[in-house]
């Protein structure tokens, strides 16, 4: 498996040439667009309560410190601006290599930089979504409704409750995206992973489905992941190594 090192050259020839690309990403891909790492320490999510999707469904108090939460990070979310790396896979769409961009982020910031084959796996805070009717309005307006006094708000058109169109601890991730993601990663010929510590089960398992379907797999990450070994090219080894056959 060490034997047959694919260079850095090497790579960017493949990314140069290849035209079934699946991107795939993570929270690291918008860090430096200023998105806080909400599980860091002192972060939101290390000190606030975790809302479970059951108690969001049968306690206002649970949906009234929700939307508490989220209305704290909105201002943040929503000033933040795509970087290079979004940019780059706007490039590889533009240029008609890009089959499909996968990512686990919520923030929005893939299609606003420009990329239009988006598949959210944990669904997006830029909208909300009623439970009951799946009416749809944005995050700025639900904001709004809350500051005007309406903590837990509610639909408009059947009253079920609002919730931001993101997947919550305990809710089952979006089968549609999921199915698409899984066909993408099946097809494709190269999956480039980026920004991801490719842990988080089911999504950490769409890169090992294409690596497995003969695809080629580059991984950019800060950290170490559990795919290292597996993969044609990682930036977290000390060296770039390959492992094709
Ligand atoms: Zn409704």
């Amino acid at each position: 498996m060490t034997d047959n090192r694919m260079t850095l050259g090497e790579a960017r020839e493949l990314i140069r040439k290849c035209h079934r690309i699946v991107g795939f990403t993570g929270a690291g891909i918008s860090t430096e667009s200023g998105i806080p790492d909400f599980r860091s320490p002192g972060g939101i999510w290390a000190t606030n309560r975790t809302i479970q999707y059951a108690e969001f469904i049968h306690d206002r108090e649970s949906r009234i410190e929700y939307w508490r939460q989220k209305v704290a990070i909105w201002p943040e979310m929503r000033k933040a601006q795509p970087n290079a790396g979004h940019r780059a896979f706007v490039d590889l769409e533009r240029r008609g290599q890009l089959a499909a961009l996968i990512t686990q982020n919520i923030d929005g910031l893939h299609q606003r930089a420009g990329n239009t084959n988006v598949l959210e796996l944990h669904g997006t805070t830029t909208e909300v979504e009623c439970l009951t009717c799946h009416a749809r309005i944005s995050m700025d307006e639900a904001v709004e409704r809350i500051n005007s006094g309406s903590p837990a708000p509610e639909c408009d058109h059947c009253g079920g409750f609002l919730k931001p169109a993101t997947v919550m601890f305990g809710q089952a991730m979006p089968a549609i995206a999921m199915q698409s993601a899984t066909e993408a990663c099946q097809k494709c010929e190269l999956l480039l992973a980026v920004g991801s510590s490719l842990a988080v089960y089911p999504a950490a398992s769409l890169p090992e489905l294409a690596k497995r379907s003969g695809a080629a797999l580059f991984i950019i990450n800060r950290t170490p992941t559990p795919l290292d070994s597996i993969a044609d090219l990682s930036s977290a080894t000390r060296s770039a190594r390959c492992c094709r056959n």
